[in-house]
């Protein structure tokens, strides 16, 4: 069976980063979504499993502590983590697994598990980056003008990523994505051994 791939996209808040996993969910019916764990509290539509699981803040440090997480990090005040079982039961059964997190945790997962996708979402810009913060009508202008001058710091890890899109038409940014995955699948390094033994026999009936 063939491993499945790990696709991070990450980026600074407000980029978009849900909204493109969600049109790539579409577009890979086989790709599993990793989905998080969080201390914050749902959103209006936001359902338990679907989105994120929801745990309290004692239910948290508690897995924290059992070594679950995958990676984790504070975001605005509230903790969100990967957990290790979610993405491993996943790659094992062969599925490619795409994650929407932060930079901190796509550091965490770069040092894991180094022959992931790293895709890094830019916002066009900071006016359209407001625009769009204030569209969700989450926070306030205070809390947004807050997440403009860190998207500026966060910026600073693009060189840590494998590839840049910037996300500044929903349509085009997803077909940019999509090419980088479909791209990485065939890459020769990627295939297992058997499994090359049989492209190059002419064998790939059954791959
Ligand atoms: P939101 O609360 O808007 O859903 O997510 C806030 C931020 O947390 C986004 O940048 C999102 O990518 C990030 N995030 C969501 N899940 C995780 C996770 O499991 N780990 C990390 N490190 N960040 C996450």
């Amino acid at each position: 069976m063939r491993e499945g791939l790990l696709i991070v996209i990450s980026g600074p808040s407000g980029t978009g980063k849900s909204t493109i996993c969600q049109a790539l969910l579409e577009c890979f019916p086989h790709m599993g979504f990793s989905v998080s764990a969080t201390t914050r509290p749902p959103r209006p539509g936001e359902r338990e499993g679907e989105h994120y699981f929801f745990l309290s803040e004692e239910e948290f440090q508690r897995r924290l502590v059992q070594g679950k997480f995958l990676e984790w990090a504070c975001v605005y005040g509230n903790y969100y983590g990967t957990l290790r079982s979610v993405v491993e039961d996943m790659l094992a059964a062969g599925q490619d697994v795409l994650f929407d997190i932060d930079i901190q945790g796509g550091r965490q997962v770069r040092a894991q598990i180094p022959n992931g996708v790293f895709i890094f979402l830019v916002p066009p810009s900071c006016a359209e980056q407001r625009r769009r913060l204030a569209a969700r009508n989450t926070d306030c202008a205070e809390t947004i003008e807050q997440r403009i001058r860190e998207t500026c710091l966060q910026m600073e890890a693009l060189p840590e990523y494998d590839y840049w899109v910037i996300n500044d038409n929903l349509e085009q940014t997803v077909a940019t994505v999509q090419a980088i995955i479909t791209a990485e699948k065939q890459r020769v390094d990627r295939q297992k051994e058997a499994d090359l033994v049989k492209i190059m026999r002419l064998e790939v009936d059954d791959l």
